[in-house]
């Protein structure tokens, strides 16, 4: 069996570093690994406008920007199809056929779409695409036969059979920098990948902490300390060697902050340091591509083409399946032939 990726983003904002340790990092290395016949990325637009009707200029606004933040981090149109979901319409109509195969109450008990009609303030008025899009998840991943998904943990729920998760537990659900569970682009928590030096300074400096740690002679607590999980999620051995060399390890500098008598701000400041030493060459290549827009247009549209090509393929092998092949061969005429004789 080919083993092929899906994966994608909602065109609903720029794109963050929780996303980037969450499902852009490891994509890119699935991606470079050569282990997979097939890699396909999708501009999640139709799911965006799904809690987004009422600014679709948002949305494609940012499909360019999700783009752009694709090619920064190392995703190849060479190796990677890059489409966006809205020009496939195969993809709505497997959806509308796979809506007869899942009960309301079965969507309802999705933990990821209740928390996020709660996240939404829905309450009473939930849109009903908004609601089936763990059912149109379903059909994009099946229209490519898509064997792995890399992505966040918050999709745990609608991927039961081929997820891929980080394999670092600080990545699986990167929080926001004001210490929320989730670092999320509706929730303005973000340090985006395309941020400058001095914002992306800025935003660590304001991070939560410890509230308690108020003296750095202070004992200082890790648990739900966003610092010390960014840390979890970016830093190497070498990064001590090269920032901070009184510490051999990670380890060693959280010993240290438990125990007391370690600031805050010296913390914050190597986080800085690792974040703008991984973040500048995203920036750069962003601006290169930035001022190349024809080719990132193109590389859409042919991603595009690619892409249709292969969900219409499925959907007739659906549509016959589910007996609505017509036209398509001589077997109807030849029923109708048997029972008109
Ligand atoms: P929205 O608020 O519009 O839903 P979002 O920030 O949640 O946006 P999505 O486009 O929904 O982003 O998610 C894209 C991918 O990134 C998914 O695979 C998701 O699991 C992953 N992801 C999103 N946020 C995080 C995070 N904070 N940590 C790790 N992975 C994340
Ligand atoms: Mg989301």
């Amino acid at each position: 069996m080919p083993k092929i990726i899906l994966t994608g983003d909602r065109p609903t904002g720029k794109l963050h570093i929780g996303h980037y340790v969450g499902s852009l990092r490891p994509r890119v290395q699935l991606q470079n690994s050569g282990e997979f016949d097939k890699i396909l990325i999708m501009i999640a637009d139709a799911q965006a406008l799904t809690d987004n009707a009422d600014h679709p200029e948002k949305v494609r606004q940012n499909i360019i920007e999700v783009a752009l933040d694709y090619l920064s981090v190392g995703l190849d149109p060479k190796k990677s199809t890059i489409f966006i979901q809205s020009q496939i319409s195969e993809l709505t109509e497997l959806s509308f056929y796979y809506m007869n195969l899942v009960t309301v109450s079965r969507v309802q008990r999705n933990p990821t779409v209740k928390a996020e009609i709660q996240m939404r303030n829905f309450e009473a008025s939930i849109p009903v695409g908004f609601f089936t899009y763990p059912i149109s998840q379903a059909s994009d991943i099946t229209a490519f036969k898509a064997t792995d998904v890399p992505v966040g943990e918050d999709q745990k729920p609608m991927l039961e059979q081929n997820i891929i998760l980080p394999k670092n537990d600080a990545c699986l659900r990167l929080p926001g920098t004001d210490g929320k569970a989730k670092m999320s682009k509706s929730l303005g928590n973000c340090i985006y990948l395309s941020d400058p030096e001095n914002e992306i300074k800025a935003k660590v400096m304001s991070m939560f902490t410890d509230p308690n740690h108020l003296k750095i002679t202070d004992p200082g607590s890790l648990e739900g300390n966003t610092v010390f999980t960014y840390l979890d999620a970016f830093c190497t051995d070498e990064d001590f060697a090269k920032y901070l060399p009184d510490y051999k390890n990670l380890d060693e500098l959280k010993a240290h902050y438990q125990r007391g008598g370690l600031g805050d701000m010296k913390v914050k400041k190597f986080l800085n340091a690792i974040l703008q030493a991984e973040l500048e060459p995203i920036r750069n290549r962003r601006k290169e591509y930035e001022s190349n827009i024809d080719f990132v247009y193109n590389i859409l549209k042919e991603g595009c083409e690619k892409a249709r090509e292969i969900a219409s393929q499925t959907l007739k092998e659906v549509k016959a399946a589910m007996k609505l092949d017509y036209f398509d061969n001589e077997e109807f005429l030849k029923e109708l032939h048997t029972r008109f004789k």
